[in-house]
């Protein structure tokens, strides 16, 4: 098993270290893997003056699976837009074909009490989102800033194009409906039908998907209704499937149900399970080099690397159980940290993590 390690920016090389560490132990133990490191995003712009170097294109592309940190931080954002850190982000996404991204949002119960929402509210929370990663309004073409002629005088104008096809919106179904087999069946459709044609397809879609998958139970919602059904009664949700921009947002809005974004992994796929496994947060520059970050989403997507690219269902299942372990246990970083739990840095989150791997003390 070939390994890509992608640290990044800011935070992104303190958590992916403790994300590593923990590949070692397995590999110790078990895993048959090999690891190798590039470079993306800032780091490489400094490097290379590329965000995503021909080297690093090289290693991903031969690897079976991507670990990757986080990109960017506020001194590369004044770059021209080609070399920019999150260029590196969605050029490695499109030259993959990661076209779908698993988000799982857990509410451990142990941290009920740091979500934002009451406890009654957020308990049994236990969701998957897929988002279609690599069309949509992101990268439709035409788009731009030009100098138009309106009302008789020129004003800056600016435009995007949304668009989908049938079979970009069927292969993202099949991924989801696939995953709520594995789950409790049950997938929610999320689309805009009311307004956009783009996604009044995208709701044709879905049904004529379902017939694929009877023993799935389809139900669609409006955007924003699920984005309130989230915050109102997220414990509903199972599988929820969307497109790009909105997955974009109900991810995030997901991953404050449960906390900590400091806590949620992410794997983007291809057709064939390549894929590239990242935490949802980004660089976090306000508390890089700190060495305060909490690693547990990064050593959460490495889990969700073993189960989906590698089919080693055990090997992940030890790891999300080490993590259950050390919040059990009371190890807390600073973004989860309640009084009466035990604060930690992120080495020794990933000591601890470690620890209850092996079973040996610290
Ligand atoms: P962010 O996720 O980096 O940070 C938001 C807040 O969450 C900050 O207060 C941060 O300290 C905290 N946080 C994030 N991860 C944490 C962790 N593991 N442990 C503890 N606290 C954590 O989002 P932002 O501040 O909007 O963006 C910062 C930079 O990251 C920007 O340059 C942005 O472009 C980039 N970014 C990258 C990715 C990615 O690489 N996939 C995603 C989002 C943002």
């Amino acid at each position: 098993m070939k390994i890509c390690i992608l640290p990044g920016d800011g935070i992104g090389p303190e958590i992916v270290a403790e994300a590593v560490r923990v590949l070692r132990v397995l590999r110790a133990l078990q895993l048959d893997c090999e690891l190798e490191e590039g470079l993306l995003g800032g780091c490489a712009v400094d490097a290379t003056g590329e965000p995503y170097p021909e080297a690093t294109q090289r290693l991903a592309q031969q690897a079976d699976a991507v670990l990757l940190g986080a990109v960017g931080g506020p001194q590369w954002d004044s770059l021209p837009r080609a070399q920019r850190p999150e260029r590196g982000l969605l050029g490695i996404r499109q030259q993959l074909g990661l076209f779908a991204n698993l988000r799982p949002a857990i509410l451990y119960p142990e941290l009920a009490g740091a979500s934002t929402l009451k406890p009654e509210v957020v308990a049994g929370l236990d969701m998957l989102i897929v988002r279609e990663l690599t069309g949509d309004i992101y990268f439709g073409q035409p788009r731009g800033i030009e100098t138009r002629v309106v009302d008789g005088r020129p004003q800056r104008f600016a435009f995007n194009t949304m668009h989908y096809s049938e079979d970009e919106i069927r292969r993202i179904l099949r991924v989801a409906f696939a995953a709520a087999r594995k789950r409790r069946r049950k997938l929610c459709s999320v689309d805009k039908m009311n307004v956009l044609e783009t996604t009044q397809l995208w709701r044709d879609v879905a049904n004529e998907t379902a017939a694929e998958y009877p023993d799935v139970e389809l139900s669609h919602l409006l955007v924003d209704n699920a984005a309130m059904q989230l915050v109102r009664n997220p414990s509903q949700f199972d599988v929820l499937v969307t497109g790009n921009m909105f997955g974009d947002i109900l991810s995030d809005e997901a991953a404050m149900l449960t906390g900590s974004i400091g806590m949620l992994p992410s794997a983007s796929l291809d057709a064939n399970n390549k894929g590239l496994y990242e935490p949802c947060h980004g660089s976090a520059p306000d508390i890089a080099g700190r060495g305060v970050a909490n690693p547990l989403a990064t050593i959460l997507s490495a889990a969700m690397m073993l189960r989906y690219t590698f089919a080693q269902e055990d090997a992940a299942r030890r790891i999300e159980d080490a993590v259950r372990k050390v919040l059990a246990d009371g190890y807390r970083t600073a973004d989860i940290y309640q009084p009466g739990t035990r604060k930690v840095g992120t080495r020794a989150m990933g000591d601890a993590v470690l620890a209850a791997l092996t079973g040996v003390k610290e």
